[in-house]
């Protein structure tokens, strides 16, 4: 039957499907279906050294918010109240320029260490990799069992199973959220919080509910998706590295070119691979062929999906399992480790290792920098903080004849460790007089700040050429902290 005229110009508008050139992404098959990635596990010595460091991480992030410096919280990021405590040190939001250096420092240590160490961090520390590989994908293989030949796991789950796995997911990320709470809330008011009803703190109850829903959706369902999409990391990696740094890298000039089978009796297997039956002087030729038995191990394991062997790629996360795999590869057939190893690309095409260039040089110069301005502004930072604004309204007020007065606010930063009274005195004028709107509030909590209304009332005749004074403000406590502030005072011209 022949096509209709309507047909073809359908066919003709719509095309052939296009079918993409390559796979876009690792996680992701042609057809734009997810494709689930069930990495094999290497268990070599990089491995074993990962998981010890991943213990010990997962210990420090769960004990970290119980752990205390002089009775002070060694982190705690009290939001609530604005005030973040590192080793015991309290910041305040009007610790502008400390946190801003403390910032850059953390930004520009990130930036030397990727550029000297590669993505270490994602391989060694990064909390998705470390509870990824060494919690959530343990616990996958203790329900659906090892990664079989066919590339999936040997065990298909039950529906009661997989809501069995489910819910200890959710039971250990509920974990996961509680301990994070910890950092901001502390552990005293958490635990008052989990024995009381929800209702009580509805807000700590929704963001530890939140944080739960979204690590399990992370963990469960997005996974490696993380490190490939949502990081931002990994896309900087090609700013912050060079020729130099340290990756993971498969070596193409011993592996190449790559073909199937076993190297153990190498001369044999050679022989029987060769190409023409001699060369000139009679002797067989041999393929020349690299170490690389092309087995797939290294793919099998990774857990991002990737094949290193296509070179150095956004996705890979540096966390060693094809090592691991390639040198149980190399061992079984008699060649030496190291076919992947951690080297640099310019090693990697027979240069040098250069330690000391631009980027090193020039990154711990600045870090130098601002880690002595942070020193020094956190050594010569003083137990108090005193600023006045003026308060709202008209500026003056001639209240009597002769009399003016102005509202002012004291904005008073305590950044001492104790409940602290603070008295405030006027040095000059003499004839100006202080009242103190609400004297309880000159009371200030430990590492906290108030805004105490002040008002000023002085003789017209003290200024007013040009209709301003200035004023000295001395706040004082009683262990000798003191701070004089100079403002001004406006009344009517003369
Ligand atoms: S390529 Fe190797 S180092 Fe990179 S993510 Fe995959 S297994 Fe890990
Ligand atoms: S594991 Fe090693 S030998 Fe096997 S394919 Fe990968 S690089 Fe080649």
């Amino acid at each position: 039957m022949n096509m209709s005229t309507l047909d073809r110009a359908a066919s003709d508008t719509e095309g052939p499907m296009l079918e993409p050139p390559d796979r876009v992404l690792s996680t992701l098959d042609r057809d734009g279906k997810r494709r689930w990635l069930y990495p094999r596990l290497a268990k070599g010595r990089w491995w074993r050294r990962r998981r010890a460091l991943a213990y010990v991480l997962m210990v420090i992030f769960v004990i970290v918010p119980y752990l205390k410096v002089d009775g002070r919280p060694v982190l705690r990021l009290d939001i609530a109240a604005r005030q973040f405590t590192v080793w015991g040190e309290t910041f305040l939001p009007t610790d502008t320029l400390l946190l801003a250096l403390l910032i850059l420092s953390v930004f520009v240590t990130i930036v030397l260490f990727t550029a000297v160490t590669g993505r270490v961090w994602c391989g060694w520390a990064c909390p998705q990799t470390v509870y990824m590989e060494f919690l959530f994908r343990p616990l996958d293989r203790l329900f659906e069992g090892t990664v079989g030949k066919g590339g999936t796991p040997k065990r298909e789950l039950s529906l009661p199973l997989q809501a069995a796995r489910l819910l200890v997911y959710v039971l250990l990320n509920m974990f996961l959220a509680h301990t994070f709470l910890a950092y901001f809330v502390g552990p005293e008011k958490l635990a008052l919080w989990i024995r009381s009803s929800p209702w009580e703190h509805p807000l700590g109850f929704l963001v530890m509910i939140t944080t739960t829903g979204l690590l399990t959706y992370d963990f469960y369902f997005f996974r490696e998706q993380t490190c490939l999409i949502a990081c931002p990391y990994g896309r900087f990696q090609s700013v912050m590295l060079d020729r130099h740094s340290l990756i993971v890298a498969y070596d193409h000039t011993r592996g190449e070119p790559r073909a199937k089978g076993r190297h153990k009796n190498r001369h044999s297997w050679l022989l029987s691979q060769r190409t023409s039956p001699e060369t000139t002087s009679g002797a067989p030729a041999l393929p020349v062929i690299g170490d690389c038995v092309d087995c797939y191990q290294c793919v099998r394991v990774c857990p991002t999906g990737i094949d290193i062997r296509d070179g150095l790629q956004m996705e890979c996360i540096n966390c060693t399992q094809c090592i691991d795999a390639c040198d149980e590869v190399m061992h079984r057939v008699g060649l030496p480790p190291g076919l992947i190893r951690y080297s640099s690309q310019s090693a990697l095409e027979g240069g040098r290792p250069r330690w000391l260039r631009a980027r090193t040089l020039i990154y711990p110069l600045i870090l130098i920098a601002l880690l002595t301005g942070f020193g020094f502004s956190l050594s010569t930072r003083r137990g108090l903080d005193v600023r006045v604004v003026r308060g709202k309204g008209a500026p003056f007020v001639n209240y009597q004849p002769g009399r003016v007065l102005n509202n002012f606010y004291v904005r008073i930063v305590s950044r001492t460790h104790a409940t602290r009274r603070y008295d405030l005195a006027i040095l000059r004028p003499a004839d100006a007089r202080l009242e103190i709107v609400e004297p309880e509030l000159l009371e200030v909590p430990p590492a906290d700040s108030v805004l105490a209304p002040i008002r000023i009332d002085f003789p017209t005749w003290i200024t007013f050429g040009d209709g301003q004074e200035t004023v000295e403000l001395r706040v004082s406590d009683d262990v000798g902290n003191e701070r004089t502030v100079n403002f001004r005072l406006v009344g009517p011209k003369q």
